[in-house]
């Protein structure tokens, strides 16, 4: 397998999703980083992939839920 996404991702940025980019930089009209599409999920990405993060959130839910319930 010789696939890869490498060259396609598009920056965009965070502000502005009108502004797009082939590659990193800073976006004209804000000056802010542009980040590549998809990295606002990324840190979902990384707790669902660890299942002790999953396990912990599950947890943290759990409680706030109760904590409301009592309330
Ligand atoms: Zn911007």
């Amino acid at each position: 397998m010789t696939h890869t996404t490498v060259g396609s991702t598009v920056y965009y940025c965070p502000m502005h999703r009108s502004i797009r980019s082939d590659g990193p930089g800073y976006c004209p009209d804000c000056g802010m980083a542009l980040q590549p599409k998809g990295a606002r999920f990324g840190l979902l990405r990384h707790i669902f992939s660890n299942p002790m993060h999953v396990a912990v959130m599950i947890a943290l839910m759990v409680a706030i839920m109760a904590v409301a319930m009592v309330w």
